[in-house]
């Protein structure tokens, strides 16, 4: 029974989170851990697309349209077929997790809603945030706490520098490549200690960024984003020579925690497969 911390960046293309990963893409030149070439799900937008990587469903199942559609999940989720299994779940994440996955009802409060930890949610203990300048190694700290402190079966981190770098300064910027490097060198740091601690390390992207500094539409820039597996229940190597569908990360998660996948769910159909 494996324990998975899930990283979702962001906003960070395929493209651009190649050119940062150096530490992942060593790993998986060393064929220590498996990378794939993820197809986004359209609309390549935030908040649906949060709904599809927790879910394994596309938009016109799961029903979360746009940003601007708010309301909690209604389906089963990797936080709750975790918590259903009785182990433990935590985030550190943007305020619309907490609006999808902790039942509350109503917009994100930040002044009563941004530390929830014990609580009745799909979340277990969440720090959130709602500025989208919020520092990524601010979030990379919060994740970490929460790591230590409640030792959760399944942790997301979810730092949101790329999409607001790319957003003010598109793709083939400094900025964009630096919020990107930044994210990657942070994971950098905690990798050791994540793996030690028994963890599957889970690292992917909601969707890209064009150099337009925009997404939401269908275009290789805006819907291609990179899947790192560092774990021993997969197949090791690169396998971006062909894309993968979206849908694939809900299920791979649950089939890295020991959780029977959520009925809606597709089948793990991975390229290099799972060990198990
Ligand atoms: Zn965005």
């Amino acid at each position: 029974m494996s324990k998975v911390i899930l990283v979702l960046i962001d906003g960070l293309g395929f493209e651009e989170s190649t050119a940062a990963a150096g530490l992942l893409e060593h790993l998986v030149e060393y064929r220590q851990a498996a990378k794939y070439r993820i197809q986004g799900e359209l609309p390549s937008v935030s908040r649906p697309m949060y709904e599809t990587v927790m879910t394994g469903l596309p938009v016109s199942e799961h029903g979360i349209v746009s940003n601007n559609y708010v309301r909690s999940s209604e389906c089963e989720n990797l936080f709750s077929l975790t918590r259903k299994a009785g182990r433990v779940t935590a985030a550190a994440a943007y305020s619309w997790m907490s609006e999808l996955y902790q039942h509350k009802g109503g917009p994100y409060d930040p002044l009563l809603d941004r530390y929830q930890f014990d609580s009745d949610g799909d979340i277990q203990h969440g720090i959130f945030y709602h500025a989208d300048e919020y520092p990524d190694a601010y979030l990379y700290f919060d994740g970490d706490y929460l790591r230590r402190t409640y030792h959760p079966d399944f942790l997301l981190f979810h730092p949101m520098g790329c999409d607001h770098a790319g957003h003010l300064f598109c793709k083939g910027s400094r900025e964009y490549r630096g919020a990107a490097v930044g994210s990657y060198d942070a994971i950098a740091s905690l990798l050791p200690s994540w793996r030690k601690d028994g963890y599957d390390v889970v690292v992917t992207a909601d969707h890209g960024m064009d150099q337009f500094g925009s997404h939401t539409g269908n275009t290789p820039l805006q819907r291609e984003v990179a899947l790192y597996i560092v774990s021993d229940q997969v197949e090791k190597g690169d396998f971006t020579d062909r894309a993968t569908s979206q849908l694939q990360v809900a299920p791979l998660c649950c089939s890295l925690l020991g959780l029977a996948p959520g009925s809606r769910m597709r089948s793990l159909n991975l390229k290099g497969g799972a060990n198990s």
